[in-house]
């Protein structure tokens, strides 16, 4: 670790961010990144897309952070200013770069499409700046030094606004340059590892030292609606010095808290690893969920075409098939099971009313989860879960796929290897 931080500001360009059209959602993105690293952001900036204003952001910015990232205003469009802001601040002219221009043509050629002229725009860069390449987009980003004075350059890196290719962007090229500055170690790796079925509290408390700001590597944790996320970060001189931090840490986690985790990714979630166990292991399951909510067969359908889904029964709207659930569920179930072939069944019963006179947490209400394997045994559980109405029904869709887990990992023998290898990374 450096021993002074580098400090950041953070530049959200667009005048669709300042008349709250849109959220700003990049600034969020690229302050968490930046807080991995190790670099300090200290100031955020919205800003109109206005020539002036943008040379005055960017001028104060570079004075009181060393590094500053900007996103938006790198489009062909009029309104889109921050090349020539740039090429101010700098007080150095705009210049056609040749890699730019072919790397533009060559894009729209593989789109079939004729180059506007005004397009050509994008290719321009203040002199003496460095290019950030695009993979995705046809804009090409920009990183200039910004002298002050005695002091150290300010170095501005300018991306482009669309979420994705100001991501992808910022990883590739932009973090790695952010760590030479900052570390003179160049190598950054991250592994995100996902738990479910304990707090947060609960967790730090079995995590101890491990999620100490100055462990190396550091380990963060983040929860999002009840599923809980480490994140290990990994900076170092090479690669293979990255992945030993990583794999070192990833294994001391496993075996302080391992029974809980369900897989690595960051987008990775628990019906991820249901419908891989089931399709590795060549069943199915189906869902069936009672109440105003459809968790379960969302998240499966979001999955697209999956042999291991069979799909999913919601009962809101049926009060007659709820009925019949209601007089014999047993014999309802085993009827559904049949339809759907000899796969497995997980039933959420049911999903209580989020009606409140106000934003108040709900009381805790009782909701049964019930797994019937594919030869009709069945596995039920009662989960009291509450809290704010905005998360209590992904906890109970979640806490039902926790449950079906549990199950399957302890009654699918065959399969029983898989219980910690049921995490296969993204
Ligand atoms: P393009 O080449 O696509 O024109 P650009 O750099 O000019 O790129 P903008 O036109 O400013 O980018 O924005 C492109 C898209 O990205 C818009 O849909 C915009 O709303 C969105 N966007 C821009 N900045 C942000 C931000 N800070 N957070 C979330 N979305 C953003
Ligand atoms: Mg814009």
């Amino acid at each position: 670790m450096p021993t002074t931080s580098l400090t950041a500001e953070v530049v959200s360009i667009g005048d669709e961010m300042t008349s709250g059209a849109r959220l700003d959602t990049n600034a969020q993105w690229l302050s968490r990144r930046l807080g991995e690293q190790g670099v300090e952001v200290i100031f955020h900036s919205t800003v109109a897309d206005t020539l002036q204003h943008n040379i005055d952001v960017f001028r104060i910015a570079a004075s009181r952070a060393d590094i500053v990232v900007c996103s938006g205003g790198l489009g062909p469009t009029r309104d889109d200013l921050t090349r020539q802001a740039l090429a101010a601040v700098v007080g150095q002219p705009l210049e056609l770069r040749q890699s730019a221009m072919d790397h533009l043509t060559a894009m729209f050629a593989k789109r079939d499409r004729e180059m506007p002229e005004r397009n050509k725009v994008q290719a321009m860069f203040p002199v003496g700046s460095r290019e950030i390449f695009n993979p995705q987009g046809t804009a090409p980003g920009v990183d200039v030094d910004v002298p002050r004075g005695d002091r150290s350059p300010s170095r501005i890196f300018a991306l482009p606004g669309v979420p994705a290719e100001m991501k992808r962007m910022f990883d590739e090229t932009v973090a790695p340059r952010i760590l030479a500055i900052g570390h003179g170690r160049s190598h950054l790796e991250q592994l995100v590892m996902k738990f479910f079925g304990i707090g947060e509290s609960d967790m730090e408390q079995r995590l101890g030292e491990m999620i100490a700001r100055d462990r190396v590597p550091r380990v963060g944790i983040t929860v999002s609606a009840a599923t809980i996320s480490l994140r290990i970060n990994a900076i170092a001189a090479t690669p293979d010095e990255c992945h030993q931090q990583i794999e070192s840490t990833r294994k001391e986690i496993l075996e302080r808290v391992g029974e809980l985790h369900f897989g690595d990714g960051d987008d990775f979630e628990q019906y991820h690893a249901v419908e891989n166990q089931l399709r590795q292991a060549g069943q199915c399951l189906a869902t069936v969920e009672f109440g105003r909510s459809a968790m379960l067969a969302t998240w499966f359908a979001s999955l697209g075409e999956s042999p291991a889904y069979r799909g999913g029964f919601c009962f809101a709207n049926l009060p007659e098939l709820s009925a019949v659930f209601a007089v014999d569920p047993a014999a309802a179930l085993e009827t559904l099971r049949r339809r759907t072939g000899d796969g497995w069944l997980l039933v959420v019963d049911e999903y209580p009313s989020l009606e409140t006179d106000g934003d108040h947490p709900l009381p805790a209400a009782e909701v049964r989860l019930v797994v019937i394997d594919p030869t009709g045994t069945v596995f039920a559980t009662t989960s009291r879960l509450g809290g704010h109405p905005s998360i209590i029904h992904p906890r109970i869709g979640k806490a039902a796929l926790a449950w079906f887990r549990k199950v399957y990992s302890e009654h699918a023998p065959s399969h029983r290897q898989q219980a910690d290898g049921d995490a296969v990374p993204k």
